[in-house]
């Protein structure tokens, strides 16, 4: 009898002990847990506005919502083990007639006048070539006047050569500068432009570009149309019979046509009917006032991770000491780890590709496109729609790689850009004041849009 008394209570505090190391284990946990919280959440994000050049613009900081994805970062610089590998696919992503109108968009810029700003600035910012910027504000002095509020419109050319740049000083004050040689001219003839309010209504006949044209709208125009609907409306899908009607405010000097905003779109595909108003903050917005905009996880993983290689568009290559950008950001990751999808968006690619290994690719968007690579498994197929935060893949050490790792990507307009730091579109709605204007707004502008039968 005692005997067993004994042993019972020796089994007891057998099974007590890991209570309280576990219970210390945790404590430490959330101890790091809490300290490393307001680093994260705090982090204030620069916009490198020209995604080729590193540089950190302070007067356009703009906190980032990092979604629901957030993980705790580690700055890999410090650690010893160095992932290294090639993340070149064989397979490009083929490009649509949408994505060459989009495209061709690129060398245009327009751009609002915030605080603290100077044309210098503004244009090197861009990365607009040094001389240009001198000459033409060293010609007209004039430039130094810049408003808050004001637009700027500039063109370059492939070399980022300064072609012309509109200066809109009010809705009738429009001064043109144009090069000529090694000289800017100021346009006299056309500086007053006249705004003109224009709607547009088409069918769908063929595809929406074609009769968009035909209908009379600009390969800008259309464009910014796509632009602003890209979220909510798949242009693909687009089908015979389908309607639209568009308002434009657009800018003549004399019949040429300098510039177009887009007041509001409407497009009905099928029995669902699709909106774009621009509000007052320059932003587009359904009827209800929800955004159009669609926000992005930072990371495409649910958990901590490591990042044990930086994006680096000058990166030298280990082996052959030559430049050979790194696109993207490497997350030391076990093999099998849960890779998810950063929004919602189309696989485009889902394939054993080069170095690259396990591939994929998912477009979100016009503009935005993600790539995911050394995959260990893939759970996609191309053409499947996926939602934020979807798992697509595990995580593994297939390609050229020589540890496990996850490989991910971000292009902006078929731009690689650094995923850790870019301009994310922010999904919020309007409020308050700015919301009752906007449905005042819309109660005009709806009957506008109707089509006629
Ligand atoms: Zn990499």
């Amino acid at each position: 009898m005692a005997r067993k008394i004994e042993n019972r209570h020796i089994e007891k505090s057998k099974v007590k002990f890991p209570y309280f190391s576990i219970l210390g284990v945790l404590l430490v946990v959330i101890f790091f847990t809490v300290l490393w919280r307001p680093l994260n959440l705090d982090r204030t994000v620069y916009i490198p506005l020209n995604p080729q050049v590193e540089t950190t613009v302070n007067n356009t900081s703009v906190p980032v919502n990092i979604g629901e994805g957030q993980v705790e970062l580690v700055d890999g610089n410090s650690n010893s083990t160095v992932i290294e590998s090639s993340d070149e696919p064989e397979d490009e992503i083929v490009k649509d007639d949408l994505d060459k109108i989009i495209d061709e968009k690129d060398n245009t810029v327009q751009y609002t006048i915030v605080r603290g700003d100077t044309l210098h600035d503004i244009l090197l910012r861009y990365n607009v070539n040094r001389n240009d910027v001198y000459e033409l504000t060293s010609q007209f002095k004039q430039l130094a006047n810049l408003r808050i509020g004001q637009q700027l419109m500039w063109t370059t050319d492939d070399d980022h050569n300064l072609q012309n740049l509109n200066w809109t000083i009010s809705s009738n004050n429009i001064r043109m500068y144009e090069k000529s040689g090694n000289k800017f001219v100021e346009n006299s003839e056309t500086v007053e432009g006249i705004l003109q309010e224009v709607v547009i209504k088409g069918e769908i006949k063929s595809n929406f570009i074609a009769d968009a044209r035909k209908s009379g709208l600009t390969s800008t125009e259309i464009g910014i149309i796509t632009r602003a609907l890209q979220w909510r409306l798949d242009f693909k899908r687009l089908q015979i019979g389908d309607k639209f009607s568009v308002i434009l405010s657009r800018e003549m000097h004399g019949d040429r046509l300098s510039n177009s905003q887009l007041l509001a779109v409407r497009f009905k595909n099928g029995s669902k009917d699709y909106y774009a108003v621009l509000a007052d903050d320059g932003k587009y917005y359904d009827i209800n006032g929800d955004s159009l905009s669609q926000s992005f996880f930072r990371y495409p993983l649910a958990k901590k991770a490591r990042v044990s290689s930086q994006f680096n568009p000058r990166r030298l290559h280990p082996v052959t000491g030559k430049i050979a950008p790194h696109n993207g950001v490497d997350f030391a990751v076990s093999r099998g780890t849960p890779v998810l999808s950063v929004g919602n968006g189309e696989v485009v690619i889902a394939k054993y590709s080069g170095s690259a290994g396990n591939y994929i690719a998912i477009r979100h968007g016009r503009q935005y496109m993600t790539t995911y690579m050394h995959l260990d498994k893939i759970l996609v197929k191309p053409g499947q729609q996926v939602k934020q935060g979807e798992q697509i893949g595990l995580s593994g050490n297939t390609g050229r790689s020589t540890g496990p790792h996850l490989h991910f990507e971000l292009h902006i307009n078929n731009k690689p850009v650094n995923p850790l730091t870019a301009n994310l579109p922010i999904d919020e709605g309007l409020t308050g004041k700015s919301k009752n204007a906007f449905v005042a707004k819309v109660k005009s502008i709806k009957p506008r849009l109707e089509f006629n039968n």
